[in-house]
């Protein structure tokens, strides 16, 4: 399977070799495809041009080829259902011929498109489920993939998900959609800039991915984490993570094992895994991968979500992709880094190499469409911020925004002091940015170093500069980067969509392109600057200070969720095709239901456990304490301790009976609750506060019985050891 025994060599070696070897990139397309068919998928990949039934018809005669020859006998169209997993439905190569007989064939037809039964995946009303057909379309930009699992191999065609009418019923549509809308508008501002050669304008993401891993035999002893990826229950360890050690010795070793075959994996698949390391909290990690255009990161990392999962394993270990599996431990958020760069290969939010925008007039040009596009993002954030926080929202993040630990649930963007003060020195009214006067003001010679000194680090903000990027650090671990993209893209596209109307109006008083630039991006400033905070995101005062400046502030995900059906959000969505009315509406009911389902089962779980697991042990141990009382009292030794300690977990397990009755009441309440909102509503007011009290009860018990008796693997056991 893999060239020259690469495998073989372990780590580190042959990557060049395993890289994309299951992967049927272009470098694969040009090698087997006729030079006139190459050139057009390049034509439509580029937007240029539509997918005909012939050069489909050719590409899937030389994929079948390609994924036959490394022992694929099945295909798929893989896409992302509004379930925010990944689906396919495996179809073999084999077809049956009249006499008997069979032939392996894949046609160009079932390249393009697939009709799964749609209709056991989440829709929120855009079809009845008796309207079952959907059809998926190949995503001729991002490549097709091999992935092995015991069966075998099979040949995975990342798709589109649209229903019989046309709406999206994937996350994919609306994220290809927001790059079309981001591109035209980027370049609309690009040519009014001066700029003659842009012909496109691609946002680019780098997910960064965080984990936990746990062993395996201990996970299955856990029904919380096995059916919720969390711990309802558990008291925390004597060691933390105060100690910021993240100690592992011992389990180096069999992590190190896991990584490296994750990493080849990956890369066989042409995912292309950069960093892992250790994180905050005892056994979690993080993993990135090199930026790419957005859509291909998005499918590249529900990849490393699923292969994260598989590996772990194949090592005797489960993936925890949850955003708080653990209370009171670090959580884990998935750190989506976003940018946007021409087809000519511009980063526009990369740094000018010197701010000496006197020097020549290009150079000003430059610095003054740096300027713009970075300001065009803030002013998205500001325009769109109950947007993007709802992007993130999830029954999970719930548990880990705010907490002291991952950014608070508030928008705001750090941009560090350094380019804060070039701004401020825009906002008033600069006619050119003339850094080479204003240097003493911003810091004497850190001016044309400022690429250096943006790379400062605010872990407490949501969405922060970090030198040539925006990282949008509040996003939840388990979900699907598409969604959070496709809203920063959207917004982005309103922003620019404004900037080209002002520069227009600039332009046609007059003023020159770099004049009119700053002039539009000292408007910005002025209005948006609000949304700009460089200091502790985690502080107390920080809560105060968003509500004076008018920042939207939603604890939960289900105050922010219904901003998809907000008026104002509605028309953005739809002014430029990203999402229509409708397919808005379809997302806010399903984030929704997935909230109330998430919360459900949840408590589900923990009613069982509590009735079914802790009580019989507690009652147990209650007695136990009591026989040993009575014993020693015999013999008139001291048995007051023994006497206490029965008492004390007797009386607990009394109250374990309570919230247990408290918990099933409400849950049952809130499950006969039928409108979307008021259902989710109802968990997040009524059951998890009962699930809380529930939980501290037992965690209670846990600290105050025998650990023999305890019917759960502890903290401990699950953070120490692998
Ligand atoms: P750091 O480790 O300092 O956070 P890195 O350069 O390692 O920064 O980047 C972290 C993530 O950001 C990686 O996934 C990387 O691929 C991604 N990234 C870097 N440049 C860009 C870009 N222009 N657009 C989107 N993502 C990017
Ligand atoms: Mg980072």
């Amino acid at each position: 399977m893999y060239k020259h025994g690469a495998r073989e060599n372990g780590y580190g070696e042959g990557i060049t070799e395993i890289y994309g070897s299951h992967c049927f990139s272009n470098d694969v397309m040009r090698e087997r495809l006729p030079h006139s068919i190459y050139n057009e998928i390049l034509m439509v990949q580029a937007s240029k041009k539509e997918l005909t039934l012939e050069v489909a018809e050719v590409v899937a005669a030389a994929m079948k080829e390609w994924a036959s020859e490394h022992g694929a006998t099945h295909y798929t169209h893989w896409f992302h259902p509004l379930s925010g997993l990944t689906a396919e439905k495996h179809e073999s190569f084999v077809s049956p011929l009249p006499n008997g007989g069979v032939v392996v064939e894949f046609s160009g037809k079932e390249l393009v498109k697939g009709e799964p039964d749609a209709s056991s995946f989440p829709s929120g009303g855009l079809r009845a489920t008796f309207e079952a057909r959907g059809y998926t379309a190949w995503d001729v930009t991002s490549p097709a993939f091999l992935k092995s699992n015991p069966k075998g191999i099979t040949l995975c065609i990342p798709t589109a998900f649209v229903s019989y009418y046309g709406h999206a019923l994937d996350k994919k549509v609306p994220l290809l959609r927001s790059m079309d809308a981001i591109s035209k508008e980027a370049v609309k501002v690009l040519r009014l800039l001066g700029d003659k050669d842009v012909e496109r304008v691609i946002p680019t993401a780098g997910p960064e991915q965080e984990y936990f891993l746990v062993n395996d035999g201990l996970y299955r002893r856990r029904p919380d984490l096995l059916l919720t990826g969390r711990t309802v229950f558990g008291s925390m360890p004597a060691k933390g993570q105060e100690m910021e050690d993240h100690y592992f010795g011992a389990l180096e070793e069999k992590v190190a094992a896991f990584m490296s075959e994750l990493n080849n994996e990956l890369w066989s698949m042409g995912v292309a895994a950069k960093t892992q390391h250790n994180e905050v909290a005892p056994n979690q990690f993080e993993i990135a991968c090199i930026f790419s255009q957005a859509n291909i990161a998005a499918d590249a990392n529900q990849l490393v979500m699923e292969t994260l999962r598989k590996i772990a394993q194949r090592h005797g270990m489960a993936a925890l992709l949850h955003e708080k599996p653990f209370a009171g431990v670090n959580g884990s958020g998935k750190h989506v880094n976003w940018s946007i760069s021409t087809n000519t290969g511009i980063n526009l939010l990369d740094p000018p190499k010197s701010f000496d925008d006197e020097a020549d007039e290009e150079s000003a040009r430059i610095i003054a469409r740096y300027i713009l596009f970075t300001m065009a993002v803030i002013q998205a954030v500001d325009q769109r911020a109950a947007l993007l926080r709802a992007s993130a929202s999830t029954a999970g993040n719930d548990r880990r925004l705010g907490g002291n630990e991952a950014p608070p649930s508030i928008i705001s963007i750090f941009l560090g002091e350094p380019l804060t003060q070039l701004f401020d020195t825009v906002g008033n009214g600069r006619k050119r940015v003339n850094l080479a006067a204003s240097r003493i003001e911003l810091g004497a010679k850190s001016l044309p170093k400022l690429p250096i000194d943006f790379t400062d680090r605010n872990r407490t903000s949501p969405f922060a500069y970090t030198g040539n990027k925006f990282e949008f650090r509040m996003v939840a671990s388990s979900q699907s980067a598409a969604t959070p993209t496709m809203v920063i893209n959207t917004a982005v596209a309103e922003s620019l969509s404004e900037i080209a109307s002002l520069l227009e109006s600039a332009l046609a008083s007059g003023k020159t392109p770099v004049e009119a630039a700053l002039e539009v991006a000292s408007g910005i400033w002025k209005k948006h600057k609000r949304i700009v905070f460089n200091g502790n995101g985690y502080s107390v005062e920080w809560i105060k200070e968003a509500a004076a400046r008018g920042l939207p502030i939603f604890r939960s995900a289900v105050d922010a969720i219904p901003e998809f059906m907000k008026d104002s959000n509605v028309e953005v969505f739809a002014k430029f095709g990203i999402l229509t009315k409708e397919e808005a509406e379809s997302r806010c009911s399903i984030y929704l239901e997935r909230y109330s389902k998430q919360i459900n089962i949840e408590a589900g779980v923990a009613l069982d456990l509590a009735r079914r697991h802790i009580l019989p042990a507690a009652s147990k141990s209650a007695e136990t304490y009591a026989r040993a009382a009575s014993a020693l009292a015999a013999v008139a030794a001291p048995s007051v301790v023994q006497e206490q300690r029965s008492r004390r977990i007797a009386a607990l397990t009394g109250r374990v009976v309570e919230e247990s009755d408290r918990l099933e009441i409400a849950l049952s309440d809130a499950q006969r609750v039928e409108d979307p909102l008021a259902h989710a509503k109802a968990y997040r007011e009524t059951v998890i506060p009962r699930m809380d009290a529930l939980r501290d009860v037992c965690d209670e018990l846990e600290k105050l019985m025998p650990k023999t008796d305890w019917p759960l693997p502890s903290y401990e056991d699950l953070l120490y050891s692998l």
